[in-house]
């Protein structure tokens, strides 16, 4: 719905939840729309700023309370989630989210820079996340991979060729068959899914392989990668793991 220019956030947010009550249709933000929900006014408008030198409107709002009202009245292509807010922590916003299926891809902000707390946003649903300080050009790469993402790569079944994850029972499956994977190996699988074609930083699935504890051989990545490919294969699935090397890896489907 087009709204005067510089027209506040925070009515904006308003004027959705009004519309909401009125049981009126999800209202349609355009395809490009995003939340920026940050409470440090110096860093929100200067994303604001940068994402429309990108290409990108939003809307910045500062509590909890205001962003659960903005997204109960529109859609938004993506939203960046800070976690330290003054009404709470972002994360509760997205266990909610992900609680009632809303597949909104998000990117969290966060100056929590702990494995714990990266591992945690990802667990909580998160799509990616950025830990602060970080580079714009790094924000805007990770925001256009995951606008790039198609839809299904977003919601509860994760799919790719004759592969299929269920995000929720946890279950892999093969041509409609479950498979039986050990945790490190679905987690890792889970984080390729979700960012099909792209490729996924060696740092990330570092993360998702510590996270889940135990001591790990500084080999490990390549171990579980190793592992999951071979198991992938052995059972017939369709895709393949590409090691870019110095980079990370990348799920796509097998030519
Ligand atoms: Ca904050």
């Amino acid at each position: 719905m087009p709204q005067p220019a510089g027209f506040p956030a925070v009515f904006r947010g308003l004027a959705a939840a009004f519309r909401s009550l009125f049981a009126v249709a999800d209202i349609e933000c355009g395809p490009m729309r995003l939340l920026i929900v940050e409470d440090s006014e110096e860093l929100s408008e200067l994303l604001a700023k940068g994402l429309q030198k990108a290409g990108y409107d939003s809307d910045v709002l500062q509590t909890l309370a205001d962003a659960r009202i903005a997204i109960a009245g529109a859609r938004y292509a993506a939203v960046i989630l800070d976690l330290g807010l003054p009404d709470g922590d972002g994360l509760t916003l997205l266990r909610e989210l992900r609680q009632r299926k809303d597949p909104v891809p998000i990117l969290v902000l966060t100056a929590r820079s702990g494995i714990g707390d990266r591992v945690g946003g990802l667990r909580a649903g998160a799509d990616d996340y950025l830990v602060k300080p970080f580079a714009f050009d790094e924000l805007i790469a990770r925001l256009e991979a995951l606008l790039r993402r198609p839809g299904q790569m977003l919601g509860r079944s994760l799919g790719l060729a004759n592969l299929t994850f269920d995000t929720e029972s946890r279950e892999v499956f093969i041509d409609g068959k479950p498979q039986t994977l050990s945790a490190r190996e679905i987690a890792v699988l889970e984080l390729l899914l979700r960012r099909v074609n792209s490729v996924v930083s060696k740092k990330l699935v570092e993360d998702q392989i510590f996270g889940l504890g135990g001591d790990l051989a500084s080999n490990a990545i390549e171990v579980y990668i190793h592992r999951l490919r071979k198991q992938l294969s052995e059972r017939g699935a369709k895709v393949v793991i590409r090691t870019v090397r110095g980079v990370g890896y990348l799920i796509s489907e097998e030519k």
